[in-house]
């Protein structure tokens, strides 16, 4: 396994960030690296080289294809989740627009990542409406909202397995059953970046239409993941050029990325049910600790249907930043919510959204467990988040008081 644990210092770092990215497996690194020394051939080369490269991709579009329960021949490999929510968006949508032009509706969630978000927001400029759906407190998008909002204008609906910030996953099976039921052309597509690798994620048994994965969330290498697009829906490429990937995303492959790729959704399918019940056990015993150590917090999101890596508190009468700097000083490594945002001083619309108001969202910390983290590093946790809260708490404007 990497070595996560060495600083300048030669401290050991806690690191429980692991929605913002994850450390790339020892095992993973090993496969790669022919792809970076002596097979540098381009995989659309006739040449011995080329063809090796081209079967490197074949392999890893397979396993990328089994972690979701998808063909290969479904798997479009992009430059990550980002990427991969655009295409979807834009690439289908247009198409639907373009073959069928009375459609210009799409619905997705007010919880989505900005992947979504400024996706939809483009797409209205361009002159799609978009329904934005509200969530309940613990972040649950309401079954008849959806319901209300399908019309035979709408194109596709865009709701996310499971959120970034707060770990809430959604009842995706139901929804899409109710879109599909109303009328099975609407593409129902899923931003699973966060789920894919946490807990079982199979397309067919969603009946999803498409969904948008990502390579750096699974352990395996950053700029690389992949859009699954079920056979016979049809969507428009978003760059124009060689024609890869059957002419959807042209560009000379990432191949030692696309290599990493593979090998983590592999070693992420042999081990999902025994990482899910350690995470699960740690991020339940993290929280208890929390709920009985800590006065003046509360868990944000649902309990229930979260994400067994999952834990996102409000501390009441502190400022998330000044705790999470204090917290790196101890050597423990936090976030205050999406780290995918290049904008870090905006207040986040997941918190918003479930209701809290902004001296609560202020006081917000997203803890995400990974497989290295043990028992002693969140009993170490727990002891440092309790003195330092009440460090910060005794200069709190708040006044908040144990
Ligand atoms: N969607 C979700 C839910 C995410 O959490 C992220 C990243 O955190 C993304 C999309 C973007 O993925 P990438 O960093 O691979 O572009």
């Amino acid at each position: 396994m990497t070595n996560l644990s060495e600083n300048k210092s030669n401290n050991h770092l806690i690191y429980l960030d692991h929605a913002a990215s994850t450390p790339v497996l020892q095992e993973t690194i090993n496969e790669m690296i022919p792809y970076l020394g002596d097979l540098y051939g381009n995989p659309s080369s006739i040449h011995t080289y080329g063809i090796k490269s081209k079967m490197a991709i074949r392999i890893a579009r397979r396993r990328v294809a089994s972690l979701i329960g998808a063909k290969s021949s479904e798997i479009f490999f992009t430059s990550g989740g980002t990427e991969s929510d655009n295409f979807a968006l834009k690439g289908i949508s247009k198409c639907i627009r373009n073959y069928q032009g009375e459609k210009n509706h799409i619905i997705t969630s007010s919880i989505e990542h900005d992947a979504i978000l400024e996706t939809c927001h483009y797409l209205e400029k361009d002159g799609f409406t978009v329904a934005y759906l509200n969530v309940d407190k613990k972040g649950i998008i309401d079954r008849t909202e959806l319901k209300n909002h399908l019309t035979e204008k709408t194109a596709l609906v865009s709701i996310m397995l499971a959120n970034n910030e707060i770990g809430v996953i959604q009842p995706i099976k139901e929804f899409s059953e109710i879109v599909h039921n109303f009328d099975k052309r609407i593409i129902f597509h899923s931003d699973a970046v966060q789920a894919v690798g946490k807990i079982p994620v199979n397309v067919k048994e969603l009946d999803l239409d498409s969904l948008s994965l990502s390579s750096h969330k699974i352990n395996g290498p950053k700029g690389v993941g992949a859009l699954y697009v079920r056979e016979k829906v049809n969507f428009e490429p978003l760059i124009q050029g060689g024609g890869q990937e059957l002419t959807f995303r042209s560009g000379t492959e990432n191949v030692p990325g696309i290599v990493g790729f593979g090998k983590a959704s592999e070693i992420s399918m042999l081990n999902l049910k025994e990482n899910f019940h350690y995470l699960y056990y740690l991020r339940d015993y993290f929280i208890n600790r929390i709920n009985e150590e800590i006065s003046g917090s509360m868990l944000n999101g649902s309990l229930e249907s979260r994400l067994p890596n999952n834990v996102n508190f409000t501390f009441l009468g502190i400022n998330g930043e000044d705790l999470l700097i204090k917290l790196d000083e101890d050597g423990i490594l936090a976030s205050t919510g999406s780290a995918c945002s290049a904008n870090l001083q905006k207040e986040s619309h997941v918190l918003k959204a479930i209701g809290l108001n902004h001296e609560e969202i202020s006081g917000s910390i997203r803890f995400t467990l990974g497989i290295q983290n043990t028992k002693e590093e969140i009993d170490k946790t727990i002891r440092t988040l309790s003195r330092r809260i009440k460090e910060l708490r005794k200069f709190s404007p708040t006044q908040y008081r144990d």
